[in-house]
């Protein structure tokens, strides 16, 4: 950040009184600007025992599969949030939601946050930010063009779990972690 985005000028990064951390600080007109963490919220949609996968129309990881997810929006709930990106990725309908897996990236400020959901009727489709979504059994899934560690995290949760029936609600720290020499997705 270069500038305040209430008067237009220059900010410093200084720690404000009574603050225990560096802030971007307006130098005119002294407004604060707290950058906080990001919360991106998605869904696991099952249909029929196949979970349904987008393909990325966008950077990052553009041509990766993905779970449909994004950055929730003021005034919606996580929920909300999580059907509305399913919608907007793969035109589904998501329904019966249930938080399913919560992931803490501290080393890019993100919170990850899935839900289990079914597919209303069993449609979907290709939303503007994906290339072809589908569904996909266990051993259909391109494990090896996953976009992201959270997405395959939870798909290996999802079908170790599926046979207990149980899925109980799990936080995973994750710590950043080099993608290996032989990935050529980057
Ligand atoms: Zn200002």
């Amino acid at each position: 950040m270069k500038f305040c985005s209430s008067c237009g000028a220059a900010v410093t990064l200084r720690i404000p009184e009574g603050d225990d951390r560096e802030r971007y600080v307006c130098s005119a007109c002294e407004f604060i600007h707290y950058i906080n963490p990001r919360i991106i919220v998605g869904c696991l949609p099952v249909h029929e025992g196949r979970v349904l996968l987008c393909k990325r129309a966008i950077e990052p990881r553009h041509g990766l599969w993905t779970l449909p997810a994004g950055f929730m929006e003021n005034g919606e709930t996580t929920a909300q949030g999580a059907a509305r990106e399913t919608w907007e990725e793969a035109r589904a309908k998501a329904t019966n939601l249930h938080l399913y897996r919560i992931f803490d990236l501290p080393y890019i400020s993100q919170v990850y946050m899935f839900y289990r959901c079914e597919l209303e009727n069993g449609a979907f489709g290709v939303g503007p930010e994906s290339l072809e979504s589908g569904l996909y059994a266990e051993d259909e899934i391109p494990w090896e063009e996953l976009a992201f560690p959270v997405v395959r995290e939870t798909l290996r949760d999802y079908f170790r779990e599926r046979d207990s029936g149980v899925f109980p609600v799990k936080i995973t720290g994750l710590e950043y972690q080099p993608r290996p020499p032989s990935s050529t997705q980057e």
